[in-house]
């Protein structure tokens, strides 16, 4: 049993409805039981909930589809239910209430932006820089070239020769224009100065009037010791530049670090492969292994197994944030001989016989 109204019904429609006319529907229906408007009216807070449970259903084509064949009881047995909260509504149509009034809420609420002022803020870039493994691992120093919009020298970044300007006639100056909505005013940026409410008397020829013009321009990049593979870094205010006062963009290099033929680094280790013949492995020895600063001799101990690591405590990376090193770790890999000579072959033969 059911006691809901149809939701056709609900939004005034008819059930050749299409998506546009539901859409416009709500918009309607919103805008005349929104809870900003009616504040402490139970009955509008209720038909504004079951004009979006109206819309929920009709917006859906699945779920129109449902309602069409079966009704309110087939959405039901489908677990549908309607909004028991209005903040339920917000938070599944937020999107929708923004497309529906543009941003700014025809109420006079908080939601509303304020618009007015000319700066605008330079865009952030991308960049990235490829480095050796040590020069990863040590750090360096590095200049990259950059193409940016950069603030106009002729006119320092003003846009205007002379500094005069003419107020915007569509908005009278002030960076907006109010449309009337229904019952409503709703005041949006002026759409010919973008808010602005002037525009510059006398263009500076260099920019054309933009404050900025596009450079080539070399920017030093310090990486610090440590970076990783695919580590991001921000040089903040080399981005472009801003319009009108506003600030600069930020400028982002991406770190590809080229592979080591010796080395592998894992986190703050670095890893690496060690050869040592059958019986260096048997008998102990002592080798030379190349390490971040130059070779380092490593004692094998007697009786060594291929596949032994050997940890070499904070010879490894220094980590990018914390400045501690890790280790190296030397994996041993006993090799056997492949050609022995009739006498090595003897000795071998008396060594397993005995
Ligand atoms: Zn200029
Ligand atoms: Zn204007």
């Amino acid at each position: 049993m059911t006691t809901k109204r149809d939701y056709y019904a609900i939004l005034g429609l008819s059930r050749e409805a299409d998506l546009g006319q539901i859409k416009k529907a709500y918009r309607q229906k919103a805008l005349d039981f929104h809870p900003d408007r009616n504040q402490h009216d139970p009955q509008a807070e209720e038909k504004f909930k079951e004009a979006s449970e109206a819309y929920e259903v009709l917006s859906d084509p699945q779920k129109r589809q449902i309602y069409d064949q079966l009704g309110h009881a087939g959405l039901e047995g489908r677990g549908f239910h309607g909004f028991d909260r209005v903040d339920d509504i917000f938070a599944s149509f937020g999107d929708i209430f923004e497309d529906f009034f543009g941003g700014f809420s025809p109420f006079g609420s908080s939601r509303s932006r304020r618009g007015g002022s000319r700066a605008r803020h330079g865009g952030d870039l991308e960049a990235s820089l490829n480095i050796s493994f040590e020069e990863a691992v040590f750090g360096t120093k590095k200049e990259i070239d950059i193409h940016k919009e950069a603030s106009c020298e002729a006119c320092s970044g003003k846009g205007s020769k002379s500094g005069r300007t003419n107020a915007c006639a569509t908005c009278g100056g002030s960076g907006q224009v109010a449309h009337s909505q229904g019952f409503f005013m709703i005041q949006t940026t002026c759409p010919r100065c973008h808010g602005a409410g002037e525009f510059i008397a006398d263009p500076c020829d260099e920019c054309r009037g933009q404050g900025r013009v596009r450079k080539k321009k070399m920017v030093t990049v310090k990486v610090p010791a440590g970076v990783e593979d695919a580590m991001r870094l921000v040089l903040r205010g080399e981005g472009n530049a801003g319009m009108q006062g506003g600030g600069s963009g930020d400028l982002y290099v991406f770190i590809r670090v080229a592979p080591h033929s010796f080395f592998e680094r894992k986190g703050d280790d670095v890893h690496c492969t060690v050869p040592v013949s059958m019986v260096q492995a048997a008998i102990g020895t002592k080798i030379k292994v190349p390490t971040l600063e130059g070779e380092e001799e490593i004692k094998i101990e007697e009786g060594t197994d291929s596949g032994h690591e050997i940890r070499l405590k904070r010879k490894g990376v220094a980590n990018v944030h914390s400045g501690r090193r890790g280790d190296q770790v030397i994996k041993i890999v006993v090799t056997t001989p492949k050609k022995l000579s009739k006498k090595q072959r003897q000795l071998l033969e008396d060594f397993s016989k005995s």
